[in-house]
């Protein structure tokens, strides 16, 4: 198993997962959203170049569920295209009746197809508030008109640790 200890997003993906987040938010019923993640691994960082959104699957308020064959088809052929590696995918998670979560669900776990193991999973969860943003080294606030997104980043795999992120984006 790669050892990996800390992400960083760029802003370009950053940009792209906070309007995911509120596309599904605005959606409606709300839905979740999902996406897959591009990038590279240097030492036990992952890179996050590039973050896009898969328009397929079954979406619902709390989850989104996909074709494995479809999901993998769209890596392989969006992973030549921008020569970068698949790092893993990002979801969203809308607040539903004032509950706000970034922790990881049991279906969570289970890695988005068989083919291409993923090394990390992003989760931006949103909600409307003007309170002042709370940073950590865990777990990054980005507001976007009123609402706000959390940006959370565990390692893919055994105990499914959070790790640090960090990004140019973060503001
Ligand atoms: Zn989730």
């Amino acid at each position: 198993m790669i050892n990996i200890s800390n992400a960083v997003l760029s802003k370009k993906a950053v940009a792209i997962i906070i309007k995911t987040a509120k596309d599904g938010y605005l959606a409606p019923y709300k839905q979740e959203r999902l996406g897959i993640l591009l990038g590279r691994l240097q030492g036990d960082t992952v890179f996050v170049s590039n973050g896009i959104l898969f328009q397929g699957g079954i979406k619902t308020r709390t989850s989104v569920s996909v074709n494995s064959r479809s999901i993998e088809n769209r890596i392989e052929h969006l992973s030549l295209r921008h020569r970068l590696k698949f790092l893993g995918s990002f979801h969203t998670h809308n607040e539903v009746a004032n509950n706000i979560s970034s922790a990881l669900s049991e279906e969570d776990k289970v890695p988005i197809c068989e083919n291409y193991i993923p090394l990390i999973e992003v989760v931006a969860t949103i909600w409307v508030s003007d309170s002042p943003l709370r940073q950590s080294q865990y777990y990054c606030q980005v507001r976007c008109d009123e609402y706000r997104i959390r940006i959370a980043t565990y390692r893919f795999g055994g105990s499914f640790p959070i790790m640090p992120v960090s990004s140019k984006g973060f503001k």
